[in-house]
């Protein structure tokens, strides 16, 4: 039966994410009451899924290996690689306080990938070294916070509910929020708190939500716990919304075995310029849509978001497979020739067949349609040109048989859209005026606020951590000014 309790803090945190648990550790240590209100019976949100990949310049570790960068030169190369479509208040706030971020890590005992920092490809890559990873993703950063948080709880006044669920942010007359209801063990708890922070995520597994706001196909790899929530209140007390417009599909993984409409990000083909392309990409009517060793990702994710359904397959031949092996030739990460062949037939939308018209029909392309592109991909082979796109390595037609056909969806990481909020992390409503008592970070501000219409390389996780810190720090600071009211 459900009943009404009430609380008091000066900080409420809606979310233990990648966000939310800086935000709550440094508000604590700087001297506030807090509480951190997480729905899943863990804490971590995308912690547990995410690549992790942090992005900062003028590091120690940047030093130790002799790379010289700088603060401008981050913020070009997002200026370039976003085309300017970010927001650039807050795209320079991250820049001029990521490397904090990474010290801040380091000095806590985080498991960096040895080879990092280093360019990464599977985005439009950064002209310089900057990009950072623990040797266990983003577990490696969610040990660092997890055990931080843990010292916090323990020491500081700082209190953590597991399997709680925010469920209504409460409003004064003058419309500042002042709280929220808080949904656990089976009551509703109403908490008060003059500052109320949404670090929920984004929305990459709300379905509904991501087709009222992109109407474009949801294949998602998204975290579980990715489910709008914080857009779904700040929007219920007239909160507005940014990022409209910039929704940027990812080349995506393999089919999930379990769950349709979801893809594998672990288990995804390589599509970058990392590797030379021995396979060509045809959508359902066996076309090709793309030169396939197009360099800039960039150019390639947004040719797939105009394909029919965002659905493509990459069709090859044992020969290219049989060369596909160690490292970043692979055709799938990880996976080495025989380990591909063996997923073969076994796994939803990997097909093997002896002939280009057995395999269209196995796979669902249009056999006709792919036996003509194999025709005259193979032409364009031996004729060293490639009219229909400009592809210009050629280096072997399709022709050893078995062939196979890859179904490849474009996917859903990280969702674009979320809450509008000043530089101060303060949401605004429709009018673009701060609601009092409301702030956001993380992807509940939508991933085109610091990524623009682009995938910028630690573009989401960087600033989830920064601003967390930065806002957690200053309301903190704030709940203990003698002079608040
Ligand atoms: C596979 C994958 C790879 C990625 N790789 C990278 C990368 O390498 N670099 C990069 O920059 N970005 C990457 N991203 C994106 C990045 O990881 C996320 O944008 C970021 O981690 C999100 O952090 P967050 O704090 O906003 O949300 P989360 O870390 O998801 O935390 C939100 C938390 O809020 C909780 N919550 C939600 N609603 C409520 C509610 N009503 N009440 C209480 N709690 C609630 C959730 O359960 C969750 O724990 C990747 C994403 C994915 C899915």
């Amino acid at each position: 039966m459900s009943a009404v309790t009430e609380e008091t803090y000066d900080v409420l945190v809606v979310g233990a994410g990648t966000a939310g648990i800086p935000t709550a550790l440094h508000a604590a240590r700087a001297g506030a009451r807090v509480l951190l209100v997480e729905k899943d019976a863990r804490i971590g949100g995308t912690l547990h899924v995410t690549g992790g990949h942090i992005a900062a310049a003028g590091t120690r570790r940047q030093a130790e290996r002799g790379i010289t960068d700088t603060v401008a030169d981050h913020l070009a190369d997002i200026r370039r690689i976003s085309r300017g479509t970010a927001r650039d208040d807050l795209v320079s706030i991250v820049a001029e306080n990521a490397a904090d971020t990474v010290e801040w890590l380091a000095d806590r005992g985080f498991a960096f990938a040895p080879e990092t920092p280093r360019i990464i490809y599977g985005h439009e890559p950064y002209e310089t070294a900057r990009t950072y990873y623990g040797k266990d993703e983003g577990l490696s950063i969610l040990a660092v916070l997890s055990e931080e948080l843990d010292k916090t709880t323990a020491s500081y006044d700082l209190t953590l509910w597991l399997s709680a669920t925010v469920t209504e942010l409460l409003t004064d007359e003058a419309g500042a929020v002042t709280g929220a209801v808080v949904h656990r063990r089976g009551k509703d708890v109403t908490v008060t708190a003059p500052a109320v922070v949404l670090a929920t995520g984004g929305y990459g597994a709300d379905p509904e939500l991501f087709e009222e706001l992109e109407g474009a196909p949801l294949v998602s790899a998204a975290a579980r716990t990715s489910t709008g929530d914080g857009i779904h209140l700040a929007m219920a007390i007239g909160a507005g919304l940014q990022g409209e417009g910039t929704y940027l599909p990812t080349f995506g993984g393999l089919p999930d075995p379990r769950t349709p409409g979801r893809a594998n990000w672990s288990d995804r083909q390589r599509l970058t310029s990392e590797r030379a392309p021995y396979e060509i990409y045809v959508d359902r009517d066996g076309l090709r849509w793309v030169a396939e060793d197009e360099e800039s990702i960039d150019e390639k994710e947004r040719a797939l978001a105009q394909i029919p359904d965002q659905t493509f397959w990459t069709v090859f031949d044992d020969a290219a497979l049989e060369r596909a092996r160690g490292g970043v030739e692979q055709m799938v990460v990880g996976k080495e020739p025989d380990e591909v062949r063996a997923m073969m037939g076994q796994r939803p939308g990997l097909h093997a067949a002896d002939s280009i018209e057995e395999l269209a029909a196995l796979a669902g392309i249009d056999p006709k349609g792919l036996v003509e592109t194999v025709a005259r991909y193979n032409a364009a082979v031996e004729a060293g040109h490639d009219e229909e796109h400009g592809r210009t390595f050629l280096p072997a037609p399709i022709a050893t048989a078995p062939f196979y056909a890859v179904r490849n969806h474009a996917i859903t990481l990280v969702t674009f859209q979320g809450v509008d909020i000043d530089a101060s992390f303060a949401v605004r409503d429709e009018s673009g005026t701060p609601v009092p008592g409301l702030y956001a970070v993380g992807e509940v501000i939508g991933a085109g606020a610091t990524c623009g219409n682009s995938f910028c390389s630690g573009m989401l996780v960087t600033p989830a951590l920064t601003f967390g810190r930065l806002l957690g720090e200053r309301l903190g600071e704030a709940a203990t000014d003698p002079d608040r009211n």
